[in-house]
């Protein structure tokens, strides 16, 4: 009852800051059960997690809001109309460290299942973070009093209950993650590895910003007519846009003319983005990877031969590993990386590709024999990639004709608008043929088989490490830092948090026989059900500020993570 609470509160009121965990507990307030899970032992410490749940009933959300995968987009909002409730209230720190503050974490631009809320067939629940209010190391009763009696039962109030809540903007934002699930589900159907709607806007406010340029400076997409495609969705009825088809597409075109911006937003679109956002129905299939090259990454016994072999003093590329790798063994390694976890699209910009691992072209196959290269470039095996392992790519080159060769569809962006060029390609192709030679015709193979060891995980020390995420690039796991830099859709920071306890999680099913692949699924078997069981907290209370994580970035940490070992 809140009589406790105040009771509780005015007893520990100007003692030492340990006394507030005298209020860990469960209350029940006039709006919402509050429970005070965790009570910070400081006041610069993590923040206190509390949580705010309403009986369903009683919160009175139509089930068709939550059904299905619309159970997502519903938390999802939730947790946005507490975020801007919060900053509305425009609180101000109430004394030292965090004291006084209030947070919720709500998404960015995409919509991606995350802990922040829940709504099950009995409740919907908030998770927050407080800072418990103090002066020093004093605590200040009448502020604690104000924050549980007053602002978060307010928060429950305004936000937990539809009947306060504008049913119209409900719908729509649960309806377009509905419709985007459903038009990434429908493009295997069609041949499709992606689609961008016409009136898209590509382009960022700026490189390190995640939101869309104003409209009147941005180009919007239209796709060419011979690519085009509409998809009658459920909700928006008909969506009209190019499709990109399974196979290889070249993206290609003048410097500074759309080229990186359209990968990345296809790079982005196995993410769902929110109204406004301007990438609403960019949308790539799920298995989509990034493939960059990452020099000075580690790499643990990975097969890269089918790209990299013969290398000076018999080192062996079928198990391949370094501390320290170059640009294109990293390329090649992230590559068989991903698809060792399944990946069915890869896709690369020749901005953060090596140029060694992309081309060899004719006068180099002349000047340097094969058997003094230890590389068979992509271009030599993208084809094969597709016809012999399914798996598509979409490259931009802007600066390699020999390209034009491997690609089923070549697009070109000309002044941000995008054309389809293919016919043209093939007439040059024949018009002036490339005599390079074809460097590999061998089979690729897909190593699905590394075991991990148990020693993995021991850092060193025999003894269970400490993990914890460093902002969105970076895990600790002990004293290595698993650096994420270069994995590019990784992009919330809950995602990394989530990495971490996955990290941890997935510990209990490495025996030394497990393959990292079977490892993996067993963990996305488990989180498919419960997404909260690799909190790091007791089961039912707040999980922490988690989002849902690709098992392809999962992979990528692991296969970063410099003890790493594999039998
Ligand atoms: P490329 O890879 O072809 O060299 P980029 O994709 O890097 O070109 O784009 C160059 C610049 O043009 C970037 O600043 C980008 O934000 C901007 N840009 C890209 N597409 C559009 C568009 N559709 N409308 C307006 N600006 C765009
Ligand atoms: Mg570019």
């Amino acid at each position: 009852k809140a009589e406790d609470l105040k009771r509780i509160i005015s007893r520990i009121d100007g003692r030492g800051y340990k006394a507030y965990k005298e209020i860990e507990g469960e209350y029940e307030l006039n709006t919402c059960y509050l429970y005070i899970d965790h009570a910070q032992a400081d006041p610069f410490a993590p923040m206190s997690r509390i949580r705010l749940r309403v009986p369903i009933a009683k919160a009175g959300f139509p089930k068709h809001l939550y059904q299905g995968v619309k159970l997502t987009a519903l938390e999802d909002i939730i947790a946005r109309l507490i975020k801007k409730e919060l900053d509305r209230l425009n609180l101000k720190p109430a004394g030292t460290g965090n004291s006084g503050l209030i947070f919720i974490d709500a998404g960015g631009q995409e919509v991606i299942k995350r802990t922040a809320v829940k709504i099950t067939s009995e409740f919907i629940e908030a998770r927050l973070s407080v800072g418990l209010p103090a002066s020093g190391r004093t605590i200040k009763g009448q502020a604690a009093l104000h924050i549980f009696l007053h602002i978060l039962p307010l928060i429950a109030e305004k936000c937990l209950y539809y009947k306060e809540l504008d049913p119209h903007m409900l719908e729509e934002h649960v309806n377009l993650f509905a419709d985007q699930e459903y038009l990434r589900e429908k493009l295997d159907e069609l041949g499709l590895v992606a689609f961008v709607g016409n009136g898209a806007i590509l382009p960022r406010r700026s490189g390190n910003s995640n939101l869309p340029l104003p409209a009147r400076e941005a180009v919007k997409f239209k796709s060419p007519p011979d690519l085009q495609i509409t998809i009658t969705t459920p909700h928006h009825g008909p969506i009209t846009g190019m499709g990109i088809r399974k196979g290889v597409t070249l993206i290609t075109g003048g410097g500074f003319h759309g080229k990186s911006t359209l990968l990345k937003a296809l790079e982005r679109g196995v993410y769902n983005h929110i109204k406004g956002d301007g990438r609403e129905w960019v949308i790539t299939v799920r298995d989509a990877v990034k493939i960059r090259a990452e020099d000075g990454r580690n790499i643990e016994k990975v097969d890269i031969s089918c790209f990299i072999d013969n290398l000076p003093f018999q080192k062996d590329t079928k198990s391949f590993s370094t501390e320290n790798a170059s640009g294109s063994t990293s390329q090649a390694a992230n590559i068989m990386e991903a698809l060792e976890l399944g990946a069915r699209l890869l896709l690369l910009d020749e901005d953060t590709s090596a140029t060694n691992f992309m081309i060899r072209d004719e006068r180099m196959q002349r000047l340097i024999a094969k058997d003094k290269e230890p590389i068979t470039p992509f271009i030599d095996r993208v084809r094969q990639l597709y016809e012999e392992q399914g798996v598509s790519s979409i490259l931009v080159i802007g600066g390699s004709g020999d390209y034009l060769e491997v690609a089923d569809t070549v697009i070109m962006l000309d002044s941000y608008q995008v054309y389809n060029v293919t016919d043209k390609a093939r007439k040059i192709v024949q018009e002036v043929p490339s005599q390079r030679i074809i460097e590999k015709r061998n089979r690729l193979e897909v190593n699905a088989f590394r075991i991990i060891k148990k020693a993995s995980w021991s850092d060193g020390r025999h003894k269970k490490a400490k993990v914890a995420a460093k902002g969105i690039d970076t895990v600790l796991y002990g004293k290595t830092a698993i650096d994420l830099s270069a994995v590019e859709q990784l992009i919330d920071p809950g995602q990394t948090r989530a990495i971490a306890h996955l990290l941890v999680y997935m510990q209990r099913y490495v025996d030394d026989r497990r393959s990292l692949r079977e490892i993996i699924d067993k963990v996305y078997e488990d989180i498919a059900d419960n997404f909260e069981v690799i909190s790091p907290f007791p089961a039912g209370q707040h999980p922490g500020d988690l989002v849902w994580v690709r098992p392809y970035e999962l992979g990528a940490a692991l296969n970063r993570l410099r003890t790493l070992q594999i039998k």
